[in-house]
């Protein structure tokens, strides 16, 4: 059986192509982009463009994975969480999709969809996920039929942190990798020098907003070479994700940690998971990037996960929960 998913939680509209065994056959996707990014990510506005390019990257999807239409045996769409408006556009387009093809159709929560596949791409089976992306941070973990939200940022997600410090810096969009490509040019590392930055862990959430004004007053007073300022923010952000992770495979007993997010991409915090893990005696698992951002084959790949275990509606029963938190889901597929 193959399923059709559709991801439009935020700026991207993704659909992918999937077989029940877990075999990716698509996994295509279009972003929404502003002059200067993210930056100004109106929810209309986003939608308006999934709108306008939807049927190319269905059309894109179901031409890569070489079958039509009329193949498809189930839908899935990112029913939570995310922008209303960007939401409605997925859901409309799945549920079109399951009335025309008379096939079931599923809602899934997109932050789950990152930890699910993430279990299917890696040998992860009960990790603490650690999920950093632009407007998530969180780190999560299965416990007592649920998934469970162990800590996570009180204010903005560390993606969204690294692009409004590099915006400030005159960087551009996405801010995430240039700042990463800077701090290593940075030579504090080697000296084993860091600037003093506020480092804001409170129980087992974390905060970035005093950071964030901190490091653009320091970029502002040009004492500090741009350099120097990513890596020593590098440095501090990553601990505080990384001690919060540890936390929770204490806390959990458990044994895996698993990276999911666009920020997941960086290099250095990998191998500062890996570090921690090594020293605690878990084991670390990163999937490869496609998976690791915004991405159709995860939602694709949790409907189908939910469509086995049974979850059924109506088409017209189904609705997006923009709000929806990962333990508001009652996890009967595992
Ligand atoms: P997502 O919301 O999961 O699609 O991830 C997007 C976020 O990931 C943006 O805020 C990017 O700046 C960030 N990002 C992407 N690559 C990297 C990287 N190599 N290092 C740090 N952040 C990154
Ligand atoms: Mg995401």
């Amino acid at each position: 059986m193959y399923c059709l998913g559709i991801e439009s939680t935020a700026h991207t509209f993704g659909v992918a192509i999937m077989e029940d065994s877990g075999r990716v056959l698509s996994n295509e996707k279009v972003m929404f982009m502003t002059e200067e990014g993210e930056g100004g990510m109106i929810p209309n506005e986003v939608a308006k463009h999934h709108r306008l390019h939807r049927d190319e990257v269905i059309k894109k999807a179901l031409d890569t994975a070489g079958i039509m239409i009329k193949d498809i045996g189930l839908v899935s769409f990112s029913m939570s969480p995310g922008l209303a408006p960007s939401l409605v556009v997925g859901m409309e387009t799945a549920k079109d999709i399951a009335r025309t093809n008379k096939i079931p159709l599923v809602g899934v929560n997109h932050c789950i969809a990152h930890l699910e596949i993430g279990n299917l791409m890696t040998k992860s089976n009960d990790p603490v996920l650690l999920y950093a992306s632009g407007v998530n941070t969180q780190v999560i973990a299965y416990e007592g039929g649920k998934y469970r939200i162990f800590g996570e940022t009180l204010d903005i997600g560390v993606g969204n942190f690294l692009d409004s410090f590099a915006r400030h810096c005159g960087l551009g969009f996405p801010g995430g990798p240039k700042l990463e490509k800077l701090a290593l040019n940075s030579g504090m590392k080697k000296k084993g020098e860091i600037i003093e930055l506020p480092y804001s862990v409170k129980g087992m959430d974390v905060s970035f907003g005093g950071l964030l004004t901190n490091l653009k007053q320091k970029f502002d007073s040009k004492k500090y070479k741009i350099e120097d300022l990513a890596f020593s923010m590098q440095e501090t952000v990553f601990a505080m994700l990384i001690e919060v992770s540890e936390r929770a495979i204490a806390h959990t007993g458990k044994k895996e940690l698993l990276l999911g997010g666009g920020v997941a991409c960086n290099s250095r915090l990998q191998e500062m998971a890996k570090i921690m893990c090594k020293e605690r005696g878990a084991e670390c698992f990163v999937p490869e990037r496609q998976f690791l951002v915004d991405n159709a084959a995860m939602i694709s790949w949790l409907g189908i996960l939910e469509h086995k275990a049974g979850v059924k509606k109506e088409i017209d029963e189904w609705d997006i929960d923009p709000y929806e938190r990962t333990d508001d889901v009652e996890v009967i597929w595992r």
